[in-house]
């Protein structure tokens, strides 16, 4: 092309110096009649230069570029091409975006895209109906704005996405939905909302059930258990035979009684997200009474447990809770090792929030159990279980327990060598230090 533009200009510029010279020739003034052609060419030239200013400047979208003759012809042809080119590259683009658009229109799922300021871009039907968002005044809002819920504030700003959060939808309490947030390109969030009503009431149902079961089961389990109690404080008229084997029953029935307690807490923790106490738990102390009831526990085993800790620590919470969680991982420490075994117990505080650890030197437990420890009656070992007594809901109760604290439970293990369960408060939930009574 260029090369033809080359050729162009040299063969116009030839016939004009020649059509100037014969000219000049022939009047004999051969130096202005070239000077009056090229200047004429050169005026020509501008004028073409300014038309295509001027078109560039201003011209509608679709507006071709102006008409021309010769080497100018070939641009402005040239750039019609381009502009042509441009324009079917941008329709068919915007087919594609039209259509993924009109798919994530019509998804059942809400589909929200903000930008990196959290304020919302795009978003579909289902999110309107699921969070109420409202088009158009909603665009540029940021979206904690809109979606009025602490959990989802938190959820939002911790900037963990791993699992999804659940929560009533904003507009309409009995809908349950699921938030699954996504980042991409630079820091902005593509969030999916999904309605899990359904699901949340089969849960529901399975909550009520075991709650509702273990709630039944317990008073035919006290009167079994009351008769057994009352029979073997009665034990000379019995026939030696049977002995053995009412104590065996009561100690089952001490066992079941366990279970069901346990049952029916971990339906109470379920039941809501947040524990009903928020005040502020001196650990330091509470730790104290977990070990002197673990030594009891240890009794004739000697185990060797220690407390450390870095000063008074408090924990927004609920004390019944967290002794219960606590105490089941310094129990578990005690089962779980052997004989003389040492434990340690420690509580500290530090720019992450508070944290609390047991570490034992017991049996350890295998890598590939460990994500699979807090699952209900999950057990590393099942022969394991039946010589220490445990439910199997244990760590389940912690795990819930830590939920409704802000807290997570880290485990790391060496079989054979030990285990150290570590529970990590999150900032929010350390109290300020109160004066003791
Ligand atoms: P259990 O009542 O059986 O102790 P838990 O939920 O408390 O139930 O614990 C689940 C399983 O995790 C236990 O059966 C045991 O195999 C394992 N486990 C828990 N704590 C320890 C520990 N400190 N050392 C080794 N294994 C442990």
């Amino acid at each position: 092309m260029n090369q033809n533009w080359l050729g162009i200009l040299i063969r116009h510029l030839a016939l004009l110096v020649t059509a100037c010279l014969l000219v000049g020739l022939a009047t004999g003034h051969t130096g202005f009649c070239l000077a009056i052609g090229l200047g004429l060419y050169l005026a020509w030239t501008l004028k073409q230069l300014l038309r295509l200013h001027h078109w560039l400047k201003h011209h509608q979208p679709d507006e071709p570029p102006p008409e021309g003759t010769g080497l100018w012809g070939d641009v402005f042809d040239s750039i019609y091409l381009i502009q042509r080119r441009d324009q079917r590259a941008r329709d068919r683009l915007q087919a594609v975006i039209d259509r993924v658009q009109e798919s994530t229109a019509a998804l059942r799922d809400g589909v929200i895209m903000l930008d990196t300021d959290g304020n919302l871009e795009w978003w579909n039907n289902a999110a309107e109906t699921m969070l109420g968002l409202k088009t158009p005044q909603d665009a540029g809002q940021p979206i904690t704005n809109l979606v009025r819920n602490p959990r989802f504030f938190e959820y939002y700003h911790a900037e963990n996405y791993a699992d999804p959060l659940e929560m009533p939808s904003p507009i309409q309490d009995r809908v349950r939905i699921q938030v699954m947030i996504t980042r991409f390109g630079n820091n902005e969030h593509l969030l999916v909302v999904r309605d899990v009503t359904r699901i949340h009431q089969l849960e529901q149902m399975r909550k009520d059930f075991v709650a509702n079961v273990s709630h039944e089961l317990r008073t035919p389990l006290t009167v079994i258990t009351g008769y057994l109690e009352t029979l073997l404080d009665n034990s000379e008229g019995i026939n030696p035979r049977w002995l053995r084997a009412l104590q065996q029953m009561q100690s089952q029935g001490s066992r079941m009684q366990t279970l069901l307690n346990d049952l029916l807490l971990l339906a109470k923790l379920e039941a809501t997200d947040y524990p009903s106490d928020n005040h502020p738990v001196a650990i330091e102390p509470l730790l104290k009474t977990i070990r002197s009831d673990a030594l009891a526990l240890s009794g004739e085993r000697n185990h060797s447990i220690t407390l450390e800790s870095e000063g008074a620590l408090y924990l927004k919470g609920s004390e019944p809770e967290l002794r219960s969680a606590f105490s089941n991982l310094v129990f578990n420490a005690v089962k779980y090792t052997p004989d003389n075994g040492r434990i340690l117990i420690r509580c500290w505080q530090d720019g992450q929030g508070a944290h609390m650890s047991v570490k034992d030197s017991g049996i350890g437990i295998e890598t590939q159990h460990i994500p699979r420890l807090t699952e209900r009656f999950y057990r590393v070992d099942s022969s394991r279980n039946s010589n220490t007594g445990g439910t199997g809901l244990g760590l389940a109760i912690v795990k819930h327990v830590l939920l409704r604290h802000r807290a997570r439970m880290e485990i790391s293990s060496v079989p054979g060598h030990g285990s150290t369960f570590t529970c990590h408060f999150a900032p929010a939930q350390v109290a300020r230090k109160v004066r003791e009574r």
